[in-house]
């Protein structure tokens, strides 16, 4: 009766509300790009008297500016970062929720720098270090653990391991996951924060059910909430498998877990007000075995086919689809107003700046108009008086020469008479 998973072409998915918005967002800038170009040209042909020279340029710039904004909005995406001591098992949760062994995973592959899986667009699959932009093929999990064990890289350094999107639900619509070193290995823990984490959407802790939230664990989270403004932050504890194998505590280690959970987010690091909520960012899993039931399902093999299905096995499961759910939620939202609001005021104010420079340029035109329209009156009166002066004058020409014909007229009668 439990499936593992939503199809791909699952349009109902929370992370919609990302991927709808950043589309419209996308095509509101696209809008804007072309109106402020389309003005930029018809100033550049408008008389120097009408567009100076620098409304034109400011003009230029605001479309360099929008441009830069549409390449950062085409680059958004949403993140997460894991954080938890070694082992605990965030490359195995991270592989879960994409349903594929792309991180690899167990002793002997600690990770000792940050990982960064995101999708490709062509569909290749390849390994891309901070100092260079070579592009490393990567096939297999076998390949990329060879590539990390060989690169010399500290632990602030960020490998990007780029993933078709084929396969990954949460890759096609825009997630970003980062695995970090364990937290228990010497970290720089400000250098970490700086450099991976200001711009986290979410952050997900991965603690081992087995023990309790440690210190260094709790420590890391302090950092990052004084550095940010209430941190979206989920704990997973993981493993819960492993209790299965001691029923009679079950209930009990779930609720002083859940109780010291709640408590640090509520109470501690104050990033949440009330303990209901607190309690929608607690989940009890065993990555490892959702992990291995994602493969069965796509292999189309019975989902328990190889795990050991101890006590709680569809429950576990059933857990972390729920965790998934309440993540996709929250990191969507969360994206969605940290990443476009910004966006959305430096485009107003572009907007509105353009609107200003185009009403002075009309207020202008209309002037410059207006001085025409009152120069043209002037010029056909002046024209009318003109007239009216010939008028007078021809009129006094013609009685001059009739005065004269009549002159000559009586000076000739006058003559012949004598
Ligand atoms: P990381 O160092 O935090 O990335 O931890 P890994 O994901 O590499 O996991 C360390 C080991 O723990 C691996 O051998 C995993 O198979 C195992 N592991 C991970 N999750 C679970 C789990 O939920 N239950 C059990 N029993 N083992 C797990």
């Amino acid at each position: 009766h439990l499936t593992t998973s939503r199809t791909l072409s699952n349009t109902a998915s929370p992370l919609q509300i990302f991927v709808r918005a950043k589309k419209k967002i996308n095509d509101i800038f696209a809008d804007i790009e072309s109106y402020s170009e389309e003005s930029f040209y018809f100033l550049e042909e408008l008389p120097k008297n009408l567009a100076n020279k620098g409304t034109v340029e400011e003009i230029g710039t605001y479309v360099k500016k929008l441009q830069a904004i549409r390449y950062v909005l085409s680059r958004d995406h949403m993140k997460c970062v894991f954080f938890g001591r070694t082992s605990n098992g965030k490359s195995s949760v991270i592989n879960a929720m994409l349903r594929e062994k792309i991180l690899p995973s167990g002793i002997g592959h600690t990770t000792n720098c940050f990982l960064q899986v995101e999708g490709s667009e062509n569909g290749d699959s390849y390994l891309i270090t901070e100092d260079s932009d070579e592009k490393q093929n990567v096939k297999s999990v076998a390949q990329l653990a060879h590539a990390l064990c060989t690169e010399k890289i500290g632990c602030s350094a960020l490998m990007r391991v780029v993933w078709p999107k084929d396969k990954c639900p949460l890759l096609r619509d825009d997630v970003v996951f980062v695995d970090s070193p364990g937290i228990d290995v010497s970290p720089n823990l400000d250098e970490w924060i700086d450099k991976h984490c200001v711009d986290a959407d979410v952050f997900v802790l991965v603690a081992n059910a087995e023990s309790t939230l440690m210190l260094t664990e709790k420590n890391f989270f302090h950092k990052v909430s004084s550095r940010l403004s209430k941190p979206n932050i989920f704990i997973l504890n993981n493993r819960w498998d492993a209790s299965a194998n001691e029923p009679e505590y079950l209930e009990e280690v779930k609720k002083q877990h859940l109780q010291r959970s709640v408590d640090f987010l509520v109470n501690e690091l104050k990033v949440i007000s009330s303990k209901e909520e607190a309690e929608n960012r607690v989940f009890f899993v065993s990555a490892k075995e959702v992990l291995q039931a994602r493969l069965n399902e796509q292999k189309k093999v019975p989902i328990h086919s190889g795990i050991a299905m101890t006590e709680g096995f569809f429950g576990r499961l059933h857990e972390f689809e729920n965790f998934e759910k309440q993540f996709e939620e929250c990191i969507s939202r969360s994206a969605v107003r940290t990443k476009f609001d910004h966006h959305t005021s430096r485009g107003k104010l572009i907007v509105s700046n353009i609107r200003m420079c185009m009403e002075n340029i009309r207020e202008t035109s209309l002037k410059k108009s207006e001085e025409l329209q009152g120069q043209k009156v002037e010029l056909s009166r002046a024209i009318e008086e003109t007239e009216r002066q010939m008028l007078l004058v021809t009129k006094e020409a013609k009685n001059r020469i009739r005065n004269m014909v009549e002159e000559v007229e009586i000076k000739v009668s006058k003559a012949l008479s004598e």
